[in-house]
């Protein structure tokens, strides 16, 4: 039966290479509804190119603007989160792709998860700021959660697996790869230096802005640990971080009998989102097959703590528990937009988000409001620390 999609996000890089997939197997997929925040003309061309039911918009000005770019067209076009929620649990859909970046991912994704969709997930800051709540509803609801992130994707394939999942049976460790990013050589005082291009320019990945900093600054790789936390039901000292510059292997699992088991491939967001919503199965991606005569050499080293806190915050963020990893989130999220607008020096960002989560109080997380009420403080703290400079 043909498989009914919610596309959350639709006008990013995740969007992008969902729509192809979408595209290459009409006789699987339809698209049901598309969201995304304010990229009028990207989604005009969606709209037009795929005809969905609906399409969302993150304000109003934008969904006037779309309904107008699409005048003719049998679509309704709606605006804002609650929207976003609603089609996210249409009656219509069966798998949803949370893929819009960053916070504003979690509700829709919530949204989703209560009304037992499929869920594929690429919002890793979703998983990172409400783990508990998060993994307690997907278990509530009983529904199928495919980890979209690659590293994830390749733990879940390089696990046992049953019809429902996986199972942990026999594992000693998650060896999470990490590319290293662009800054992965440099010193820290050439590090002082870096620009919002260079630090966007990812050696073997094209993504949105936002992990492009995150993954140069190795955050990303610190939600990342987080995220198989959670996902995997693991601690951090379960998980090795280990730096991989090719990104041929995208992550490994390794068992008590001293085997490890591998997933890789081209690094093509592609393979992993084909592979989530077409589990059990696998179907094609017009994805290069890997040629290990071409890379010839795969090399491997220990994360670089000094240079790249972040890595250790997030373990730090983990073992504090509670609000800490969505104070954690916040923090990056306004580091990095104020970088990006060259507010900040590339190393602030891991100064900031170390002051926000060392000087916040931390409360358990016994409700949504909880986690809300962390993420706005923090940002308010983060805030602070940009607009003032003083953090150091
Ligand atoms: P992107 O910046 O290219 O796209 C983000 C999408 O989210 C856009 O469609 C944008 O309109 C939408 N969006 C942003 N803010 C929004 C808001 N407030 N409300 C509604 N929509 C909003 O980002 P991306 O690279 O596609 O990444 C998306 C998510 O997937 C992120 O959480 C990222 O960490 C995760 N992810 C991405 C990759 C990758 O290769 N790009 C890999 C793994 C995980
Ligand atoms: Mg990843």
């Amino acid at each position: 039966m043909k498989q009914s999609i919610c596309l959350l996000g639709a006008t990013g890089s995740i969007g992008d290479s969902t729509l192809d997939i979408i595209r290459q197997h009409p006789e699987k997929f339809s698209l049901f509804a598309v969201a995304a925040n304010t990229n009028v003309g990207k989604m005009a061309y969606i709209c037009d190119t795929f005809r969905p039911k609906v399409a969302v918009m993150g304000d109003s000005e934008s969904r006037d603007e779309l309904a107008r770019r699409c005048k003719g067209l049998d679509i309704q076009f709606e605006w804002g989160e609650e929207a976003m929620c609603r089609i996210a649990s249409a009656a219509e859909v069966d798998q949803v792709m949370a893929a819009i970046m960053g916070f504003a991912g979690l509700k829709p994704t919530l949204s989703a998860i209560r009304a037992k969709k499929r869920i594929l997930l690429a919002n890793k800051e979703s998983l990172v700021t409400a783990g508990k709540l998060f993994m307690d509803e997907v278990a509530r609801y009983g529904v199928t959660l495919m980890p979209i992130d690659s590293e994830h994707n390749a733990i879940f394939q390089c696990l046992p697996q049953d019809d429902h999942g996986f199972s942990k049976s026999h594992v000693s460790k998650l060896l999470l790869t990490a590319s290293g990013g662009p800054f992965k050589d440099w010193s820290l005082e050439d590090m002082k230096k870096v620009t919002p291009s260079q630090a966007c320019n990812h050696p073997n990945w094209s993504m949105g802005q936002k992990i492009s900093i995150d993954s140069a600054s190795l955050m990303n790789k610190g939600l990342e640990l987080i995220e198989a936390c959670w996902l995997f039901d693991m601690t951090p000292n379960d998980i090795d971080v280990v730096v991989h510059p090719q990104s041929i292997i995208h992550s490994m699992v390794s068992y008590e009998d001293g085997s490890v088991i591998a997933q890789m491939g081209v690094p093509d967001m592609k393979v992993p989102i084909a592979y989530g919503m077409s589990w059990p199965n696998r179907i094609t991606t017009e994805v290069a097959q890997l040629n290990l005569m071409d890379v010839a050499t795969l090399d491997f080293s220990q994360p670089d703590l000094v240079r790249f806190p972040n890595l250790k915050l997030a373990a730090d963020a983990w073992f504090m528990g509670g609000t800490a990893m969505a104070h954690l989130n916040a923090a990056n999220e306004v580091a990095v937009d104020a970088f990006l607008k060259k507010q900040i020096g590339f190393l602030d960002i891991a100064t900031i988000n170390a002051r926000v989560l060392n000087e916040l109080p931390v409360f358990p997380v016994t409700d949504l409001a909880k986690v809300f009420e962390g993420d706005r403080i923090a940002r308010k703290l983060a805030q602070t620390f940009v607009q003032s400079g003083k953090y150091l």
